[in-house]
């Protein structure tokens, strides 16, 4: 669909039935997968009164980033469909499973990271099946995909979107839009931030020729206002951005881009004890922590790989081996 603002008004969603112009709807959708009859997912769908393009807002790929999640209610509730042109398409909760258990960056069902296996298998896991299905029934129908995500139960962070660095039309439309959507900064990255099977929904929509990317604000697991704030406004912002409102937002400075994403991890087991907070920079040799033993002995000490910002931040002190501490994000 590169390049194909909807031609057709209300746009053909298949998995949703009819739209309506000039309505919200409210929607329980059983996504197709074997694993996946369990739960329907609540989606709401705002279909302007005029055409324009579609938007799709999901949050919950991860079950803990509440701020994420209520911005997507707060949108179903806010936006009215006799001033949008175009269709915004809104999903809270993708992850139901990890959003019910309160599950930590996996899927409490096959403990599976979700954003690392996009674009799913239909054959597959849970996660896989449940990807699979939300990039062919959701983003694949988008002309334009915000993931919304935030630090997950132990995690503070600074808010900042991630895009895919690219040379392809939708990889430079993807940029344009998480630059207006306006966090404070932006990562635009070219490899895959950890190793996995698949890869992340802003990915997998560049694959489909959806321009998307993910922005994440607030953290461990509580509802900030001002993070809900936040991403509420930057959705409010890309969709004047898109023509699909004519809302008048005042602008903030340009992001501050970021080329890499270096994640930092403890050796040993023990009690983190960071050194740095989240939005400090630091310096490639730095200590920026300590990790003890539960009898106080002093295991290892974290050394900065890189220089860089730090993006999310570890706050709960208790770590596996080879527990994630932090995100840097760098600047090359
Ligand atoms: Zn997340």
């Amino acid at each position: 669909m590169e390049g194909s603002m909807a031609t057709t008004h209300p746009p053909t969603i298949p998995i949703l039935g009819p739209l309506q112009p000039g309505t919200t709807q409210r929607h329980l959708v059983t996504l197709p997968g074997a694993a996946l009859a369990d739960e329907a997912r609540p989606v709401t769908t705002i279909t302007g009164a005029k055409p324009g393009p579609v938007l799709f807002v999901g949050a919950g790929v991860h079950g803990g980033e509440y701020p994420a999640v209520e911005t997507v209610i707060r949108l179903g509730t806010s936006l009215d469909a006799a001033e949008v042109a175009g269709t915004v398409v809104l999903m809270p909760v993708l992850n139901l499973p990890a959003f019910w258990q309160r599950s930590m960056f996996v899927c409490p069902v096959d403990n599976v990271n979700p954003n690392r296996v996009f674009p799913g298998d239909p054959n597959g896991t849970y996660s896989e099946q449940m990807t699979h299905a939300f990039t062919n029934d959701f983003i694949a129908h988008a002309d334009a995909y915000i993931d919304l995500h935030g630090g997950d139960i132990p995690e503070a962070l600074v808010p900042f979107s991630i895009c895919r660095a690219g040379t392809t039309a939708t990889d430079a439309k993807a940029k344009e839009l998480a630059t207006v959507f306006g966090l404070p900064y932006l990562l635009a990255v070219s490899r895959p931030i950890q190793p996995a099977k698949g890869s992340s929904s802003y990915v997998a929509a560049a694959e489909r020729g959806v321009p998307g990317f993910i922005a994440e604000a607030g953290g461990v697991g509580q509802l900030q206002q001002d993070a809900v704030e936040l991403l509420v406004t930057g959705v409010r912002r890309v969709l004047a951005h898109l023509g699909m409102s004519e809302e008048k937002i005042a602008d903030v400075p340009a992001p501050i881009l970021l080329t890499g994403f270096e994640w930092v991890y403890a050796k040993n087991a023990g009690i983190f004890y960071p050194a740095v907070g989240v939005d400090e920079v630091v310096h490639a040799g730095q200590a920026i922590g300590k990790v003890g033993s539960l009898f106080g002995e002093m295991l290892e000490t974290i050394i900065a790989p890189v220089s860089g910002r730090v993006l999310f931040l570890t706050i709960n002190p208790a770590i596996q081996a080879n527990g994630l501490l932090m995100g840097l994000g760098v600047t090359e």
